[in-house]
């Protein structure tokens, strides 16, 4: 008996808590089932309003991903002393050096209006021929534990067309084809998206890294 008790709490001991650090529980759902693939039983995962029982807007002033990545997971690290993590993504175009980049919310003056920032693209990009409509989605993830913090990058090339196709996704999926494809991602599933995206290769890097902390 008193050896499945030590055990259990060896169990318990060894679990690691980890705060995802936002409002937005697609993001959640999303880390949450990679981490439980890769280590099953292995992290607590909190979010925000699990800890603070309220949801806590951070405002996004940073000039880089990195900066707003590390706004983010700071500010939840020092409410919660929870090791905590926060992202930031960007769209960046080449023949827009590199915009809209940390501005990609943003892009068109109203936060989240994904129809005009769209259209602020594609107005811009107008007449470029397609071998220079050349992008890349960047997101950055930040770790903080004990005020050290480690950032952690996902990439996927691609390129703008000019015009939208697809009705799935949100933000810039409908005007954009990954390198390899034919089909913008607002044309996959979200299962297909999720393997070759910036997101779904920046929480797998994540893994990596934790596999060498743990
Ligand atoms: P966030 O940092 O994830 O909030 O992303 C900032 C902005 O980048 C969003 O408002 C979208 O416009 C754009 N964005 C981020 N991820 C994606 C994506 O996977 N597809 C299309 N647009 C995205």
């Amino acid at each position: 008996m008193r050896f499945f008790v030590t055990l259990r709490m060896t169990k318990e001991k060894l679990k690691m808590k980890l705060l995802i650090g936002t409002n937005n529980q697609h993001k959640v759902r999303e880390i949450r089932e990679i981490l439980d693939r890769e280590f099953p039983g292995r992290f607590e995962i909190f979010t925000p309003t699990d800890v603070l029982n309220k949801s806590i807007d951070i405002e996004e002033t940073g000039c880089t991903l990195e900066e707003n990545a590390f706004l983010k997971s700071s500010e939840f690290y020092s409410l919660t002393k929870i090791p905590s993590i926060s992202d930031d993504t960007g769209l960046e175009i080449d023949a827009m050096k590199g915009e809209p980049g940390v501005n990609s919310a943003r892009y068109s003056g109203e936060h989240g209006n994904d129809a005009e920032n769209r259209k602020k693209v594609l107005n811009l990009l107008n007449g470029i021929p397609e071998e220079r409509r050349t992008a890349r989605f960047r997101t950055v993830i930040c770790y903080i534990d004990e005020g050290k913090a480690e950032y952690i990058e996902g990439i996927c090339s691609g390129k703008i067309i000019d015009e939208e196709r697809g009705a799935n996704g949100f933000g810039y999926d409908s005007i954009f084809v990954p390198d390899s494809f034919d089909k913008t991602f607002a044309e996959m599933s979200p299962e297909e998206k999720n393997l070759l995206s910036h997101r779904g290769k920046a929480v797998r890097n994540l893994v990596e890294f934790l596999k060498t902390i743990l």
